[in-house]
């Protein structure tokens, strides 16, 4: 098994930090830097490569090979629907279960630059008494149907006609534009929203469920209070209003439902030597802290809205 490589430090506790701050991509950085904005959008490990290409690719292959037909939504035949849920049921469970397996089950990268001390967790506040059980329920059974709901409606809402389209063939470059902006979209709405979820009402009765969860691992990621997930997959209706192809629905909704696996994993990233870019240590300072970074280092909404910690020095709770 690897043990720590003496990249990054632990304290006395065991609580691991990289070397570094936690910082934005460079998309919006002043002066603008051109070079290092084409590394970031083009290279390994940056924005396209290779996470959002992956997403751009599994929804093509959603929609071409494991999507009901149109017709199957106006009037909605309930197998359509079942069809989709066992779908998502499925990525789920291998996108999930496959982050956890290598990191968790199997410890293939051992501790090495893991934030938290301890592995997953038992105790009274999880369902079940077990955090991995408790994270799992909140995902499969709470999480992919919500997601799963969102797709429905579109689809159903696309076979009325009522859905502004957008043909690959008449548009490729808005097509692909579009497949660009999404995640930014995504991001600022999780941003205003994650906010929202901290005003004390809503962070005691709904969003304490996601924060359960100092020490996060990946089914941490979608693990929220059914009320969470309406909320969080809400930024999906922006497909009703903006032309787009259903590729575009599913790219946004596959990323909003699987990407936060990657960003619970409780490792920082790249592992195996760089091969592997995953993990956010800017997120898990939002899970060890909780009154910071709300949003993400894509667009720095913290820096502009006062809300960044970078994870040096002492956070302040407010
Ligand atoms: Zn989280
Ligand atoms: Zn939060």
């Amino acid at each position: 098994m690897r043990v720590d490589s003496d990249f990054g430090t632990r304290d006395e506790k065991g609580h691991w930090k990289p070397p570094y701050p936690a910082g934005f991509s460079p998309l919006f950085s002043s002066p603008v830097r051109i070079g290092r904005t084409l590394k970031w959008l083009l290279g390994w490990g940056g924005y396209i490569l290779p996470m959002y290409l992956f997403y751009a690719a599994l929804a093509w292959l959603t929609y071409t090979y494991f999507q009901p037909p149109i017709e199957s939504f106006a009037p909605l035949e309930p197998s359509s629907v079942g069809y989709m849920l066992v779908r998502n049921l499925i990525l789920a469970l291998v996108i999930y279960g496959f982050y956890h397996l290598v990191l968790y089950t199997w410890k293939l990268h051992g501790r090495d630059r893991k934030f938290h001390p301890a592995w997953q967790q038992k105790g009274k506040k999880f369902l079940f008494n077990n955090q991995v059980a408790d994270n799992m329920f909140y995902t499969l059974v709470s999480g992919v149907p919500m997601w799963t709901a969102y797709e429905v409606l579109y689809f159903w809402l696309v076979a009325r006609g009522v859905v502004p389209g957008l043909s690959f063939q008449e548009r490729p470059v808005l097509f692909a534009v579009i497949l660009l902006v999404i995640p930014m979209w995504r991001e600022t709405h999780f941003y205003f929203a994650h906010r929202l979820l901290h005003w004390k009402p809503l962070l005691r009765l709904v969003h304490s469920v996601h924060h359960r969860n100092p020490n996060p691992g990946p089914w941490s990621g979608m693990s929220m209070h059914p009320i969470e997930h309406v909320l969080y997959f809400s930024q999906l209706l922006i497909h009703l209003v903006v032309p787009a192809h259903p590729i575009h629905l599913l790219y946004n909704s596959q990323i909003t439902a699987l990407s936060p696996a990657r960003g619970h994993i409780g490792f920082e990233g790249p592992l195996f030597d760089g091969f592997w870019p995953t993990g956010d240590y800017y997120h898990y300072l939002h899970h060890k802290h909780v009154s910071c970074n709300y949003g993400t280092g894509l667009i720095p909404w913290d820096r502009w809205l006062g809300t960044f910690f970078d994870g040096e020095g002492t956070h302040r709770t407010k």
